[in-house]
């Protein structure tokens, strides 16, 4: 299906490609690490959630407005009032900020204040999303769809690529397999698989992966280890508190932790932390 004739393609464009995202340059050595609560729930919430990131060195802020979530009952996302929350949160602590677009018709409003947009994984192949995206310069985030194949994920950004904005970053979040003890399956062999197909950077997503807490730092460290160009992790500055997805973020305390080890280890694997 892909051939060498994709722009994404690392035939097409050998050398490691590089996405800047409000002055953080994400590919090559570097790890870079974004981070936030699943949702903005708050000003509160998310001004505590940036500052505590920012200071552990953390260099985009995560956060979603727009939710999809599985139950139509569950807890939706604060639409434009989050976003502009992220914004306010992201200049105040000088930290870019990447959400979800769920539609391409939110992509204008959504390019208002993100740095980079987020298209989730239930999204991977909304190709009219794919599209719109395609057609700014700004950097997206393609999330893996959780039964989407390697080859049909790289389609997708392709997709993105071939409207002009080669502006992509990829993130691997777990597939679903038969395993029911973590929430996905993280495939982590699909990073170095990646790598050797696409010049894009790849990142891993250790929170949705698992979904829980207690293993989103060693399957951070491995991402670290097997050549991931950064993270995205869920970080809450009351967990216990949170409206979504709180069994899996990791406190600020822990966050910090990470951000420790991860500074530590990247040498080891030729990268260091950004
Ligand atoms: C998220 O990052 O908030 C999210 C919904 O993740 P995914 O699309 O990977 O499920
Ligand atoms: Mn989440």
């Amino acid at each position: 299906m892909m051939t060498e004739s994709y722009k994404v393609s690392r035939a097409h464009h050998p050398e490691d490609r590089t996405v800047i995202v409000r002055g953080t340059v994400i590919g090559g050595d570097r790890v870079v690490v974004m981070a936030g609560p699943c949702a903005v729930e708050s000003r509160e919430q998310v001004m505590a959630a940036a500052e505590s990131v920012s200071r552990s060195g953390a260099k985009l802020l995560r956060g979603g407005a727009f939710k999809p979530r599985t139950s139509p009952y569950a807890f939706q996302g604060m639409g434009e009032e989050g976003l502009r929350l992220l914004r306010e949160a992201g200049d105040r602590f000088n930290l870019g900020v990447v959400t979800e677009v769920m539609d391409a018709s939110q992509v204008p409003m959504v390019g208002e204040y993100a740095d980079m947009f987020q298209i989730g994984a239930r999204n991977m192949q909304n190709i009219n999303l794919l599209r719109a995206v395609g057609k700014t310069q700004k950097p997206v985030l393609l999330k893996r769809g959780m039964s989407a194949t390697i080859e049909e994920w790289l389609c997708s950004a392709e997709y993105i690529a071939a409207e002009g904005n080669v502006n992509i970053v990829l993130c691997e979040r777990g597939i679903r397999t038969f395993e029911p003890m973590t929430r996905y399956t993280l495939d982590l062999s699909a990073i170095p698989v990646v790598r050797s197909m696409t010049s894009l950077p790849v990142i891993v997503d250790p929170s949705h992966a698992t979904g829980s807490r207690a293993y989103v730092m060693p399957m951070a460290r491995a991402a670290v280890a097997v050549g991931a160009n950064g993270l995205i992790v869920e970080v809450h500055p009351s967990p216990e508190t949170a409206l979504c997805d709180g069994s899996q973020a990791l406190t600020t305390d822990d966050f910090e932790h990470l951000m420790n080890d991860i500074r530590s280890m990247a040498p080891i694997v030729g990268m260091r932390l950004s």
